[in-house]
């Protein structure tokens, strides 16, 4: 890290030097084709159900696996602020770490990770052009996820116009939480397609687990809907107990009708962000641990199909918005995420 980036990561919004927590090569779920995914690190919101905790703030931090140290020490020699307490199951005392990641460098395996690092538009595209070939022969492309890819606006302009300049597809995958304007200006013009995560539509559920309104989320809704010239396919989430009722489902469907959109997917519940929230130390949600049993998960896409299938009120059938099959199937034994870290 740098002083520039670390200044311009802390203040949150429009850093010009995002960090990149990770690149996932080859994937076969975020968008059509085969394609890499590249997690930015950084997000307006703090929803309990993150499935990528390390990517909600924008600063660098480390990561405590108690299964992969060594306990050789080296760690709480190397750290200048006594956060290391090797007797403490965490580990780090967080209140006195300020993220220099000097543990993670003198860490020998992989007991301490340090998560995210810079890379430059340039060689985040050079990494990312390295799987052209499988792009154009699956109809694939680069996927943006996170985190927020919109809070950095500067970096995407630096960077997406080397991929699309080789013929490469980009789809966004994002919370909705954008200033639209400056979105409809600097980004959206460099895009293919949009997945558009909708949570909870009432507006005082959505604060409480997201940690933020949702109107202007379902407002950028609606006007990308109707203005952009790309495909944008909205999203729901499954998380028991705070997305998966049907009132919350009947709501989102309601508000997707009124706003035009063509199709949904839902997106099984995945347990897999709370390892990670445990190595960063962040206190454990009140979440299952494990995925939803294939049975019940079943039904509630049944259920969900139903709700779909309801005429609306004084409007016809046609042109609402039509079910779209999740890619990770309910029974279906689950892609292991196999991330790389960027060289
Ligand atoms: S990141 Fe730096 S301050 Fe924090 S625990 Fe590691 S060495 Fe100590
Ligand atoms: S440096 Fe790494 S392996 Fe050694 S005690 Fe610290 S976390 Fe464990």
């Amino acid at each position: 890290m740098n002083a520039r980036g670390g200044a311009a990561a802390a203040a949150g919004r429009h850093c010009a030097v995002p960090l990149v927590t990770d690149v996932k090569r080859h994937s076969l779920e975020d968008g059509p084709g085969i394609r890499s995914v590249v997690f930015f690190k950084g997000c307006p919101l703090r929803c309990v159900f993150c499935q990528n905790p390390e990517t909600q703030r924008p600063q660098a931090e480390v990561a405590f696996s108690e299964a992969e140290c060594v306990r050789c020490g080296a760690c709480e020699r190397a750290c200048r602020r006594g956060a290391i307490d090797m007797q403490s199951p965490g580990r780090i005392a967080r209140s006195r770490c300020d993220g220099c990641l000097a543990c993670a460098a003198a860490c020998p395996g992989r007991g301490l990770r340090a998560i995210g690092r810079y890379l430059s538009p340039p060689a985040l595209a050079a990494l990312l052009l390295r799987d052209r070939a499988f792009y154009r022969h699956s109809g694939g492309g680069v996927t943006l996820s996170g985190g927020e890819p919109t809070l950095f606006p500067d970096f995407l302009e630096a960077l997406l116009p080397r991929l699309r300049g080789d013929g490469v597809h980009v789809a966004l995958q994002t919370c909705g939480d954008f200033e639209y304007d400056e979105f409809a200006a600097r980004i959206l013009p460099h895009l293919d397609l949009i997945f558009f995560d909708v949570k909870i539509v009432a507006p005082e559920a959505h604060r409480r687990h997201l940690g933020a309104g949702n109107g202007r989320i379902l407002g950028n809704l609606r006007r990308l809907i109707r203005e952009a010239a790309v495909p944008v396919h909205p999203r729901i989430p499954l998380v028991p107990g705070i997305t998966d009722g049907l009132d919350n489902l009947s709501s989102a469907v309601r508000l997707l009708r009124s706003a035009g959109a063509t199709d949904v997917a839902l997106l099984p519940y995945n347990p897999l962000g709370l390892g990670m929230a445990a190595r960063l130390g962040r206190p454990a949600p009140p979440l299952p641990a494990t995925f939803v049993d294939p049975g019940a998960e079943r039904a509630l896409f049944q259920a969900f199909r139903g709700l779909l299938d309801e005429p609306a009120h004084g409007r016809p059938a046609e042109g609402e918005p039509r079910w779209v099959e999740p890619r990770t199937r309910p029974g279906q034994e689950r892609q292991d995420e196999r991330r790389e870290h960027p060289p």
